[in-house]
């Protein structure tokens, strides 16, 4: 990826402000404490989030007050663990201001939404038909989409990055075609922390008549998401990146698209009827809910997006975007340091002129700063950069000040070291 521009310190002219940023939230985190208390600095939110006391109370009442399967059942456990689990399915058709909780499939991880997606659209696509991607794409959305290329034999194109890091859009428009059958592109890039221009790439796929598919899941994290606002037809994203527990991938689709995909996981609970012949199936979402769910995550996640509810969402972005300046501006004060890209939330990767990221990490770690090394599930992206790996700072709204101090003073002392 030639010309990928990144800052150097040459550009700072701020002067830092003192580090007193508090986190009001910090406090319902028993997780970010119980680190604290350990000695470590808990820096790779993007990874996965740690988890709000009314997540974990959630997660505990469920299997407390007496677990039970959902939707098979008519006794009272039953019936009362399929409305909380149902009632998770309403609050994220409204967390996504998508038109209907039965267009909210839960799926085990956003990995696991890949995939059904690309089992499920086999059948339509036909050799030589295309599908695009960008050059940033985590693993999750290239690889079931290169597999299935390979099996159909379909064309997989790659969108360029231009030098702040956002998808190429006079490109796109080049490349965008008669032949597109499908756009897969993230919405907030995992290793660049800045937002894609979704909407005209969107209305370039949508015009050749294009399925459009988002990954909404470091995006969803950073602001709240309005699915038909976006137009996309897919959008898929993740419970424990949303400070909610693993174990959930949540994939919305628009009715007509979801028609579309092809049953994959077969088993109890997705289907209508079957004899030893044959079998109908359920539409979504239970038609693609196969098995036992993940009862008591869906329910935790519920209480997750409860709780987020509560926040107030300006003092929220306002504290995110504090924390963004600050990181930002810390990191580019510091000789020989380059971030990637341009990021504009609170997910920065960064290298260091002539020492390798391992080096640096394995002294961060030694500090208790746990930060993230390595290609963060891009390789193609960071191999386009000449690069074998970087590092991530990624930032919750627990982290505050402190976090960034204790942060700043390890890389200085690291740094010392190696340069
Ligand atoms: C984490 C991540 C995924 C995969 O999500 P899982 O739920 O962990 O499978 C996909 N895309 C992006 C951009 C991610 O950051």
């Amino acid at each position: 990826m030639p010309g990928l521009s990144i800052y150097t310190q040459q550009t700072v002219l701020a002067v830092p402000k003192p580090m007193s940023l508090i986190s009001p939230w910090r406090a319902d985190f028993p997780g970010i404490l119980a680190l604290a208390a350990e000695g470590q600095t808990y820096l790779d939110s993007a990874a996965t989030a740690q988890k709000p006391q009314a997540m974990l109370d959630a997660l505990l009442g469920y299997y407390a007050g007496g677990a039970a399967n959902v939707h098979r059942a008519q006794h009272l456990p039953g019936e009362r663990a399929t409305r909380a689990f149902e009632a998770t399915r309403e609050k994220v058709a409204r967390w996504l201001n998508a038109p209907s909780a039965q267009q909210i499939i839960f799926t085990r991880s956003a990995t696991e939404a890949f995939n059904l997606l690309a089992y499920g659209l086999e059948q339509r696509l036909q050799p030589g038909d295309e599908i695009v991607i960008s050059a940033l794409e985590h693993h999750a959305n290239l690889l079931p989409w290169q597999q299935l290329a390979l099996r159909r034999q379909l064309k997989l194109v790659v969108l360029s990055l231009d030098q702040h890091g956002l998808i190429d859009l006079a490109q796109a428009a080049q490349l965008i075609g008669p032949r597109t059958r499908l756009l897969a592109v993230s919405q907030l890039s995992n290793v660049l922390g800045c937002w894609q221009p979704l909407e005209p790439l969107l209305a370039l796929a949508q015009a050749q008549g294009a399925l459009t598919v988002v990954d909404g899941t470091q995006g969803v994290v950073h602001g709240r998401q309005d699915v038909q606002a976006l137009g996309c037809d897919f959008y898929i994203c993740s419970s424990h990146k949303l400070y909610g527990p693993d174990g959930v991938g949540l994939l919305y689709g628009r009715t007509h698209a979801l028609e579309q995909l092809a049953h994959w996981q077969l088993g109890g609970e997705m289907l209508l009827h079957t004899d030893y012949s044959s079998a109908s199936f359920r539409p979504a979402p239970l038609g693609f809910e196969a098995g036992t769910p993940p009862i008591a995550s869906v329910i935790a996640l519920g209480a997750s997006l409860d709780y987020l509810n509560s926040l107030n969402a300006s003092a929220v972005s306002a504290h995110e975007a504090a924390l963004h300046s600050q990181l930002i501006t810390g990191l580019q004060q510091r000789q020989g340091l380059r971030l990637l890209g341009t990021p504009t939330v609170a997910l920065v990767s960064f290298v260091v002129d002539a020492v390798h990221h391992a080096d640096l990490a394995h002294l961060l770690t030694e500090q208790g700063i746990a930060v993230r090394a390595g290609h963060h599930c891009a390789m193609p992206l960071l191999q386009g950069l000449g690069l074998s790996g970087a590092i991530r700072v990624s930032l919750g709204l627990y982290n505050d000040g402190s976090d960034l101090q204790r942060f700043f003073s390890a890389l200085d002392q690291a740094l010392e070291l190696l340069q």
